[in-house]
C-alpha cells in the first residue's frame, strides 16, 4: 500500500489556506489506497478511465465525490452519469449534450468544467478561446437544451517542464480567460467559479496563480507505471 497521509494533510492544509480543494487523483491505484485516503477524511478523488471509475465506485463508499478528470468519449458518458460529481474535461458541444442528455435521464445536474488547451504539448486535449466562446454563446442562445447541466469553471493542464515561467505563464493565460468568459458569456456567473489547475510538480504554482482545485496524484499515491 502506498498512500501519503502526511502529504495528504500537508497539501490539503495549503490548499485550504488558499481557498482551493484538493482532488486526490486515484487513476490505476488499487481501492486499498483510496481507502486509506478516504479514512484520512478525505472525500474527493480524480479518475482518468471510465470504467476503472464504475468499478470502484461500486465498491468503495457512496460519500465519496469523484471528479472525471480524463478525456471522456461521448458514448461512454452513460456508465459515469448516475453518480459522477464534477466532469473536468468538457472540450465540444457535442459531448456537453450527451452530458445533459445523460443527467436528465438520472434526474440530475452535473457540474461540468470547460478544458482549455494551454500547454505547448500538442498531444493535450482541450479547447482554444476560439472554441470556447463559440460554446459558451451556443449555451446562452439555447439554455433549453443544457438545463441539466451547471458550467463550474474551467480546467487546464500546463506543459510538463522544468520551466516554471512557461507554466505560470499558462496558468495566468487560463485564469485571464476565465475572466474574460465568465463575464461576457456565462449567464450564471457565480456558478462558475472553479479553475481546475495544478498536478503534483506544479501546484505550488498554480495556488500562487488562483487555482480553487488542484489534482494530485503521484504525490499522495506514489509514482504510477503508466
Ligand atoms: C494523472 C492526472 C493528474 C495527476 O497527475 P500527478 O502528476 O500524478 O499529480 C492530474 N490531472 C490530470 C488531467 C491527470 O490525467
Amino acid at each position: 500500500m502506498s498512500a501519503n497521509v502526511t502529504e495528504l494533510s500537508r497539501i490539503s492544509a495549503l490548499a485550504e489556506a488558499h481557498h482551493a480543494r484538493l482532488v486526490a487523483v486515484s487513476k490505476t491505484k488499487p481501492s486499498e489506497d483510496i481507502l486509506a485516503i478516504y479514512n484520512a477524511n478525505h472525500k474527493i478523488f480524480g479518475e482518468n478511465y471510465v470504467q476503472e471509475l464504475v468499478e470502484k465506485q461500486g465498491i468503495l463508499p457512496k460519500d465519496i465525490q469523484w471528479h472525471f478528470i480524463g478525456h471522456l468519449q461521448t458514448n461512454k458518458v452513460k456508465y459515469i452519469a448516475p453518480f459522477i460529481s464534477m466532469i473536468h474535461s468538457v472540450d465540444d458541444l457535442r459531448l456537453l449534450k450527451e452530458i445533459n442528455k445523460q443527467a436528465a435521464r438520472c434526474h440530475r445536474t452535473i457540474d461540468c468544467l470547460l478544458q482549455i488547451h494551454i500547454a505547448t504539448e500538442e498531444t493535450k486535449f482541450g479547447m482554444d478561446e476560439n472554441e470556447l466562446v463559440h460554446l459558451l454563446k451556443e449555451v446562452m442562445v439555447h439554455p433549453e437544451n443544457y438545463h441539466q447541466i451547471r458550467l463550474c469553471g474551467l480546467m487546464g493542464m500546463a506543459t510538463n517542464t522544468q520551466d516554471q515561467e512557461l507554466i505560470k505563464k499558462e496558468f495566468q493565460t487560463l485564469k485571464a480567460l476565465f475572466g474574460k468568459v465568465r463575464e461576457k458569456y456565462v449567464a450564471h456567473p457565480p456558478h462558475f467559479k472553479e479553475l481546475s489547475m495544478g498536478m503534483s510538480s506544479d501546484y505550488l504554482i498554480a495556488l500562487e496563480e488562483g487555482s480553487t482545485l488542484l489534482r494530485i496524484g503521484s504525490l499522495l499515491f506514489g509514482k504510477r507505471n503508466n
